[in-house]
């Protein structure tokens, strides 16, 4: 089968590679219809993440059918629409009991991608199918789904459920790119007084405002933090949310956060930030950190497949999976080609 492979920092090649078997019981193999690229997938080839060895087959986005399942799957047969969550979970442990599925003990978490291969390929192996998959009508759009399988849980409980977002809250979101436009789009949901967006590209702040944001700051000069105070009377906002992962950015949280406010961390950090508890000892705010669980994913699905959440909006460009390796360059100057989500067919 063909299969986008990893081959070490900034290396990358369509190969062909056997198909996946059926490893343990509680496995599946998915013939992929739809997948995409993850900011993820190009710190991966950045090198930033040492778990990723050479071989691997990336991706752990997308949408598919099952093709086979082992002895113990009950929930699935052959046939099947499915959606592949992001995160592969047993179900059983203590962590997932809790629901902290992206700490499954029984060696779940994220491992798409990541240490087993994932699903930028014709087929992928999915460990605990019961509890790592989801049905999908067979008529559902396969595009919008993919949107689940990542960015919209992760905007969701990272952002806005550890944000604590409520009705009537200013909300601020550092970085318009698929995460904090997912966070934006799930934010919604509470009806916020204001949400702001704040990034450098004048395409990505434009986007928000048609998904709904307020108001737009463009930090290209590097006065967010000044001109949301301005917007807010020196006052701050409620809920920051974090969604790019670089020290610029959380410390653009730390300057904004109201007194009571809270911080939501969601980008990937690669380096350590600045914490001024200096400033922040009393004002009462609380931050929070998290790996996507994905626990949130069958309520999402049901917004998508009713139509309150569109997250088709956030689709820029189609490619096939012939044409990955042409999909991340594309993704990987997402600026110049005005890129958010890139949908690959498996034709
Ligand atoms: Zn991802
Ligand atoms: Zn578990």
């Amino acid at each position: 089968m063909d299969a986008l492979v990893y081959h070490g920092a900034g290396k990358r090649a369509l190969e062909v590679k056997p198909k996946p078997d059926i490893i343990k019981p509680t496995d599946a193999i998915v013939t992929i219809s739809k997948t995409t690229i993850c900011g993820t997938d190009l710190h991966i080839m950045k090198g930033d993440v040492p778990t990723v060895t050479d071989g691997r087959i990336l991706g752990h986005e997308g949408v598919g059918i099952i093709d086979q399942v082992g002895a113990s799957v009950s929930n699935f047969k052959p046939g099947d629409h499915v959606l592949i969550s992001c995160i592969s979970s047993c179900g059983k442990c203590p962590n997932c009991k809790k629901g902290m599925y992206s700490h499954c003990e029984n060696g779940g978490g994220w491992i798409l991608g990541n240490t087993i291969d994932g699903t930028q390929a014709e087929y992928v192996r999915i460990p605990f199918a019961d509890n790592s998959l989801y049905p999908i009508p067979h008529d559902a759009d396969e595009e919008a789904l993919v949107m689940l399988s990542d960015i919209l849980p992760t905007g969701f409980e990272c952002g806005v459920l550890n944000g604590r977002v409520k009705p009537g809250d200013t909300v601020a979101i550092v970085g318009g790119g698929p995460i904090g436009l997912a966070a934006l789009l799930t934010a919604r949901f509470y009806s916020p007084s204001e949400i702001m967006m704040i990034d450098i590209d004048d395409n990505r702040l434009a986007v928000s405002k048609e998904l709904g944001a307020t108001r737009l700051v463009n930090n290209s000069d590097g006065t967010a933090t000044k001109q949301v105070m301005a917007l807010t009377n020196d006052k701050g906002v409620d809920v920051a949310i974090e969604a790019i992962g670089i020290p610029a950015s959380f410390n653009i949280c730390q300057e904004i956060v109201a007194a009571g406010g809270h911080i939501a961390n969601i980008g990937v950090h690669g380096k350590p930030v600045q914490l001024n508890l200096d400033r922040l000892w009393s004002h009462n705010i609380t931050l929070t950190t998290r790996l996507v669980d994905t626990v949130t994913t069958p309520m999402l699905l049901k917004t998508v497949l009713s139509g309150t959440v569109k997250p088709k909006q956030l689709i820029t460009h189609h490619f096939s999976l012939s044409e990955i390796m042409k999909a991340y360059d594309t993704f990987g100057n997402a600026m110049e080609e005005r890129a958010l989500k890139v949908i690959i067919t498996n034709e």
